[in-house]
């Protein structure tokens, strides 16, 4: 069942996201060569808390931890560990919080000192589907039509689209209907309303689209173990139009100012770029 949210609990869930916003961003400032995936998730535990929410993804279904941090070929769900990180790794850090019932989650994929021009492009690409898929959240159009057009443009571009793992619906519970995935048929699929606040997040694969999921019974990783992007932002449907509650605006900054390149871009700019 879809709920969709007033205008009051739209502002509510602006708000948790932009919680979760704010703590990727404080990930943004520190990431780096030799700091560990603990580190960055007692930190991001710590701010949730002292903005007065709860994480999101702590205990809920057993999870251990606030972030799922997931290295290279981890797709998602990644369980934070001591591992310091190395240059050339490329890092999806996925943040859930909570605030007033209402679940922010979304998700970024940093890049740690040097990588390499083909994990760059994975990035710019995994974001640029991202975009190309909330520009279909509108009246009128259906949830395959989002699916459509992330596949589309990864695959123009040779990337694995995940199938097992997928976007969804948002409100006071973390995966509420529709489920949205990353793929799919244009004009098919459940119509999209006003009021839906959806969970787009592309996961997009160096290799092939195939995953596995390792002993810990949480990492999802690449069945040929080559890397793997993913980029999520909470989006909802006002007066026929996407509104993006969450915003990579911080992060942008923050990488720009620490000199690493924040691939920058918007519905607006992404709309009228890519063909
Ligand atoms: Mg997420
Ligand atoms: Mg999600």
């Amino acid at each position: 069942m879809v709920y969709l949210k007033s205008a009051e609990e739209i502002e509510l869930m602006r708000e948790s996201a932009l919680i979760v916003s704010r703590t990727l961003n404080l990930v943004a400032e520190h990431i780096g060569e030799g700091v560990t995936p603990l580190k960055l998730d007692k930190l991001a535990h710590e701010y949730i808390n002292d903005q007065g929410a709860v994480p999101g993804f702590l205990g809920f279904g057993g999870f251990p931890n606030t972030l799922c941090i997931s290295v290279n070929e981890a797709v998602v769900h990644g369980i934070p560990n001591d591992k310091p990180f190395s240059s050339g790794d490329i890092v999806s850090v996925d943040c859930g919080a909570v605030k007033n019932g209402f679940y922010g989650d979304h998700a970024y994929t940093f890049a740690v000192g040097e990588i390499d021009l083909e994990l760059e492009n994975l990035l710019r690409i995994t974001k640029e589907c991202l975009y190309l898929g909330i520009e279909q959240m509108r009246k009128g159009k259906r949830v395959g039509d989002i699916g459509f057009a992330i596949q589309d443009h990864a695959e123009k571009h040779g990337y694995g689209v995940v199938r097992e793992l997928v976007g969804h619906g948002l409100g006071k519970t973390m995966h509420e209907d529709p489920q949205v995935p990353n793929y799919g048929k244009r004009g098919r699929g459940k119509k999209l309303s006003d009021g839906m606040v959806l969970a787009i997040e592309p996961m997009i694969n160096l290799g092939t689209k195939e995953v596995l999921m390792l002993d810990d019974d949480w990492t999802i990783i690449t069945a040929d173990k080559k890397p793997s992007a993913h980029f999520e932002h909470d989006v909802a449907l006002i007066n026929g139009e996407p509104d993006i509650l969450s915003s990579f605006e911080e992060v942008e900054n923050t990488l720009e100012k620490r000199g690493m390149n924040p691939l920058r871009m918007t519905l607006q700019s992404i709309s009228k770029s890519v063909v």
